[in-house]
């Protein structure tokens, strides 16, 4: 019987549960990709991410070829080229993993459904988290608001290890290659045919190899200085495999295994306490897959009462000179100069600038989460949402008002302003006390090409407060 397996954010052949499953069903499993219109054409998508993403596609094609079978690509809407091309091919079964994602749910519904009325049988599998969304709960049974009755709850559940992968398997025939072309199978295209042009060079290099390699580098190394290291932006300090966890080009009970064996090789505490912290950091990446998951409304807005409606001021200029990284804040401008050059951004500098963004600019959240999905090569809804609803104060985050200064964020974890020089080259001859605190000398910066700063931070800041009480007041 045929079997086909739809890939979506799971670009990989070694430990995927849903292939593994399929491939446990049938010697005859042949992968499939859409290419999804209603995902492409959005105003949200980032040349980055696709240039990735079609990397990892090439990759997962070479896969299939070596294990003897196919990965057939599809660019059309799936809810009618997937059934179509299941019809066409007389398969017995689709398999895939779920998702999280409101659309992705949706979307999900519809292709069963359009599948059973064709008679075609249909399974899902969690895939993409070390437990799914169902599994934690609170004791009342209810699903977690807070992270760290998360975390606890998380952590001390079994986790599973890697499984097995599809060594090898039987594709199509030549004349069902020929019914695929037919039902819509395409050559996998570019990004560029596919309109988005990205030159520079990705963070990392797309595919499966390239993601085990990065696991392999980080979990023998930075690992054991994760925790002092990862929150300055100027040493490679983290693992880079956001974009990898975010197409699936590497399973996350891989992900884990390493680092229970990182954990096993570790001799004292302080290494020991660093591979916590980012398996800390991997849970936080399933609480936010979570949270979207049990409260789809986080994608369209603020989580608590006091931001809805909030007044934001907007600005369009203000917030043009925060996108091209001409704020006159150095951290903030290197931040957004990293981001539109690499597609990627060092966490504590996403902090940095959405902190900015909503608590120095007045400008609300959702523009600020629109222009990191439309830059970002990892760009995830859930984790995105995540991180700028935490920096806004608007979400599932118990701790009162944050607000970041740019000059003290810069002296505590850019002392050097080797980060800033790197982004903002015009600066690199100006003292580092300057670039720190901001306060460049007006002649310098003019000399300099450089702006001075867009906004003052502690009136806008008090601003920002005083904005914050009313709403709450009045909610
Ligand atoms: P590491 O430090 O090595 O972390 C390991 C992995 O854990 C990451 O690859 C990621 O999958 C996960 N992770 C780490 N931190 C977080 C977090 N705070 N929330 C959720 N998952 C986390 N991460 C994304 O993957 N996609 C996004 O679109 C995204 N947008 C963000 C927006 C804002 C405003 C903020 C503050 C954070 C955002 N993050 C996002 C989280 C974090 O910045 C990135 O995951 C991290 O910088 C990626 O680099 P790394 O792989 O080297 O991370």
């Amino acid at each position: 019987d045929l079997i086909l397996f739809w890939h979506r954010r799971d670009l990989r052949i070694s430990d995927n549960i849903g292939l593994a499953a399929a491939r446990a069903s049938s010697q005859k499993v042949v992968g499939v990709f859409c290419l999804d219109p209603n995902i492409l054409e959005r105003d949200d998508v980032a040349p980055a991410r696709v240039s990735y993403m079609i990397g990892c596609l090439q990759s997962l094609q070479q896969g299939y070829t070596q294990a003897g079978s196919q990965l057939l690509i599809l660019h059309d809407d799936p809810c009618k080229a997937l059934p179509d091309l299941a019809a066409a091919l007389k398969a017995k079964a689709i398999f895939w993993n779920w998702d999280v994602e409101p659309y992705s749910k949706q979307r999900d519904r519809l292709v069963s459904d359009a599948l059973t009325q064709k008679g075609i049988e249909v399974h899902h599998h969690w895939d993409q988290l070390l437990h799914a969304p169902e599994e934690i709960h609170s004791k009342s049974q209810e699903p977690y608001t807070v992270y760290t009755p998360f975390w606890k709850n998380w952590s001390n559940q079994a986790k599973m290890a890697p499984v097995d992968t599809l060594h090898q398997a039987e594709g199509l025939t030549p004349e069902e290659q020929e019914t695929a072309q037919q039902a819509g199978a395409i050559a996998l295209p570019t990004a560029k045919d596919l309109g988005f042009v990205w030159d520079n060079e990705l963070l990392t290099q797309p595919g499966e190899e390239a993601a085990q390699a990065k696991l392999a580098e980080f979990s023998t190394h930075a690992i054991t200085e994760y925790e002092e290291q990862r929150n300055f932006p100027a040493i490679k300090g983290t693992s880079e495999l956001s974009a990898a966890l975010k197409f699936g080009a590497i399973g996350i009970r891989t992900v884990w295994a390493a680092t229970i064996a990182a954990l096993k090789n570790s001799r004292s505490d302080e290494t020991q306490a660093s591979i916590q912290a980012w398996q800390k950091e991997l849970a936080w990446r399933e609480f936010y897959q979570h949270a979207l998951y049990h409260f789809p409304e986080l994608a369209d807005g603020p989580y608590r009462d006091t931001f809805k409606d909030f007044p934001w001021d907007n600005n369009p200029q203000l917030f043009q000179a925060w996108c091209e990284g001409k704020t006159g804040y150095p951290i903030v401008d290197a931040a957004m100069r990293q981001l539109n050059t690499l597609g990627w951004m060092h966490n504590r500098c996403r902090m940095i600038v959405a902190s900015f963004l909503t608590k120095d600019l007045l400008i609300n959240w959702q523009w600020g989460e629109k222009y990191f999905l439309q830059k970002l090569y990892d760009a995830d809804l859930s984790a995105n949402n995540g991180g700028w609803q935490w920096s806004a104060s608007s979400g599932m985050d118990p701790k009162p008002l944050r607000i970041f200064n740019p000059a003290s964020q810069a002296k505590k974890f850019d002392p050097e302003g080797e980060y800033i020089r790197e982004w903002l080259p015009e600066l690199r001859s100006v003292d580092t006390e300057y670039l720190i605190s901001g306060d460049i000398p007006p002649l310098e910066r003019h000399a300099l090409n450089y702006p001075a700063p867009i906004v003052d931070h502690k009136q806008q800041q008090r601003l920002f407060k005083e904005r914050y009480q009313q709403q709450k007041a009045m909610k």
